[in-house]
């Protein structure tokens, strides 16, 4: 599955807030596990770092960030994307 659809599953699955509220930071990656696939940000990837109220932090690849970002415009829905898999 790639990153980014393993990243709208995770929202859908309600491990991963929607995205509100949010400070964005953007450098290169810090080795930590995606928050979205799962998968190491390696050094040589950007890695998207979220930061909610300054109590809570999530990492992403820059594709899983933009799959994450995207349930700002879908919404909760399920499926009006083709892209979101249906995995139960
Ligand atoms: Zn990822």
């Amino acid at each position: 599955m790639p990153r980014s659809d393993r990243t709208l599953d995770r929202v859908r699955r309600g491990g991963l807030p929607a995205p509100l509220n949010r400070q964005l930071w953007v450098g290169p990656g810090s080795n930590k596990p995606c928050d979205g696939c799962g998968e190491r940000i390696s050094g040589d990837e950007r890695e998207f770092e979220i930061n909610f109220a300054d109590t809570l932090t999530f990492s992403f690849h820059p594709e899983c960030y933009k799959a994450w970002m995207s349930i700002t415009y879908l919404g909760h829905s399920t499926g009006t994307s083709a892209r979101v898999p249906t995995v139960e």
